[in-house]
Order: structure tokens, then C-alpha cells, then sequence
């Protein structure tokens, strides 16, 4: 059984394919995350934008951003 629609869920925008349709071409642009949670257990979130992705990243792990910032510039000054 193939799931015919995906939501967003950051915002909540909702995407239906017909049969016809390939989901490669109706999702272009989303962005799928896997959360592994153990053996054979998998979350999957789907956002339309990496602003949606961000958005949930943060209300996820408010406490996050700033280090995984700080730690980007620390390594981007090395390039
Ligand atoms: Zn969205």
C-alpha cells in the first residue's frame, strides 16, 4: 500500500498524487527526513521548504541552533 498524499509538517500544506502521477515529480522540491529510532523503526517527516525544515527543527530542539551555528562557522573558517 503506497501512501497518495504527503503533508508538510511544519505547515501543515498537504500534496495528493493520482496513480498516474510520479511522487518524485509532485514532491520536487520537499524535503524528507528519516528519523532512526531503532532496529526497523523509522519516522519519516516531510516539509515543502527548508524553511518548514528549520522552523520544526527549532520548535524540536530550541536549545540546538546557536552551537550547531557556532560549530558551522568554526569549520566553514577553516575552508
Ligand atoms: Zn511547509
Amino acid at each position: 500500500m503506497v501512501d497518495r498524499s504527503c503533508l508538510c509538517h511544519s505547515c501543515g500544506r498537504k500534496v495528493e498524487f493520482s496513480q498516474e502521477e510520479l511522487p518524485c515529480d509532485v514532491l520536487s522540491g520537499w524535503l524528507v527526513v528519516s528519523h532512526m529510532k531503532g532496529l526497523e523503526t523509522v519516522d519519516r517527516y516531510s516539509f515543502c521548504s527548508f524553511s518548514c525544515l528549520q522552523r520544526w527543527v527549532a520548535s524540536q530542539v530550541p536549545e540546538i541552533p546557536g552551537i550547531f551555528l557556532k560549530s558551522m562557522g568554526e569549520e566553514t573558517s577553516e575552508w
